[in-house]
């Protein structure tokens, strides 16, 4: 088991762009970091990528291990896991964590798998805290949290033994605090060394889609919910949100109903969201869409049933059918609009 207190993050980047769920992980490491007496470590793989090695020390990394290759210009399973794999093993983290983002799905199984280390996915906290077990106290672990049972309970892993302790962390759930363009850190350049057969994929083209919604960003979001009833009526959604400048998004049920697309989905499988206002429109309020909203500002619920748990956490409640309100709402927003 390693000696070291060090706190790791992947730090994932494309076209030379940190991903977001990186500055929030290294943000979320230099906090465990100071709690452990270790160092925040950032490893970031790439080619031609030298120039982010300060803004991930601004933004907490004492060390960035920076690994700049050709190989590793695209994002590619095997060259990737090779490098991480090789840097896990040699420099024994205490702790390395990863986005909860394809790329990190990808990758973090691989990693923990080659280092015999347990891996919790999709984080949505983690602490540091002592852990008992037949009279022995394991120290400083990393709690690992996250909801369990399809949402009904909140589980709290730990990893005593075998380390490091690895997690992948959901986007959009730990804060960025602010860069600190002054701070000084280490840039470690390291040379990675491939194997021949982790070049058996090659990358041909890619294809990138711009996305059609910002929820992550967006101040104020309307969504819809299974109590919108077609997706004709979905259209209210869309005229609502438009009318109060916000985006729009929506339940799982919604979407799987087929009334928009999934990248609008709001909850513990779609996009967590902290908005200035949330309108929750046919929405029951399911643990599982709260998960991905209860941190809003406000929020505004339209629901029909007085009693749906939704009502629980609005700051403000509208009883009433939602064809009906929704029209209403739009027309005050627009008489006010003309003054
Ligand atoms: P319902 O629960 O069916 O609620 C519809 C609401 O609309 C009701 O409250 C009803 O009173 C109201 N209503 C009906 N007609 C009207 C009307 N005319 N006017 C006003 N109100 C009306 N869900 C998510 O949203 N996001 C997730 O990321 C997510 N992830 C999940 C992950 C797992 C592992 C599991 C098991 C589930 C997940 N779910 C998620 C699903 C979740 O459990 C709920 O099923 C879902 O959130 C319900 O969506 P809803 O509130 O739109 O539908």
């Amino acid at each position: 088991m390693s000696e070291s207190r060090n706190v790791w993050v992947f730090v994932e980047q494309q076209d030379g762009c940190i991903a977001n769920v990186s500055l929030e992980l290294l943000s979320k490491a230099r906090e465990l970091a100071g709690q452990l007496g270790g160092r925040v470590g950032a490893l970031l793989l790439g080619h031609g990528v030298a120039d982010l090695t300060s803004d991930v020390i601004g933004q907490g990394a004492d060390e960035a291990l920076l690994v700049d290759h050709p190989e590793l210009a695209v994002y590619r399973t095997l060259p990737y896991a090779r490098v991480a794999i090789d840097l896990v093993k040699e420099r024994e983290p205490y702790i390395v964590l990863f986005g909860a983002t394809p790329i990190g799905r990808d990758l973090a199984p691989r990693v923990a798998s080659a280092c015999w280390a347990g891996l919790t996915a999709d984080c949505t906290g983690l602490q540091i805290g002592d852990f008992e077990r037949g009279g022995v106290t394991y120290p400083d672990l990393l709690y690992q949290i996250r909801p369990a049972f399809g949402g009904n309970v909140i589980a709290t892993i730990v990893n005593p033994e075998m380390h490091p302790q690895m997690a992948t962390v959901r986007e959009g759930v730990m804060h960025v605090s602010a860069p600190d363009v002054a701070r000084h850190g280490d840039v470690v350049r390291i040379s990675p060394k491939f194997h021949s057969n982790d070049m058996a994929l090659q990358v041909l083209e890619r294809v990138m889609r711009e996305p059609t919604c910002n929820l992550r960003s967006a101040s104020v979001i309307v969504s819809g919910g299974a109590g919108v009833g077609s997706r004709e009526n979905f259209q209210l959604i869309r005229e609502l949100a438009a009318a109060m400048g916000g985006e729009v998004g929506a339940s799982r049920a919604a979407v799987d109903a087929g009334y928009v697309s999934q990248e609008h989905q709001v909850g513990q499988t779609g996009t967590t969201v902290r908005p200035r206002l949330y309108v929750a429109c046919g929405i029951s309020g399911a643990v599982q869409h709260r998960a991905g909203m209860d941190q809003s500002s406000k929020i505004i619920a339209i629901n029909s049933d007085p009693n749906a748990p939704i009502f629980q956490i609005a700051h403000y409640r509208i009883v009433g059918d939602l064809t009906e309100v929704i029209p209403m709402l739009i027309r005050a927003l627009q008489d006010n609009a003309r003054g």
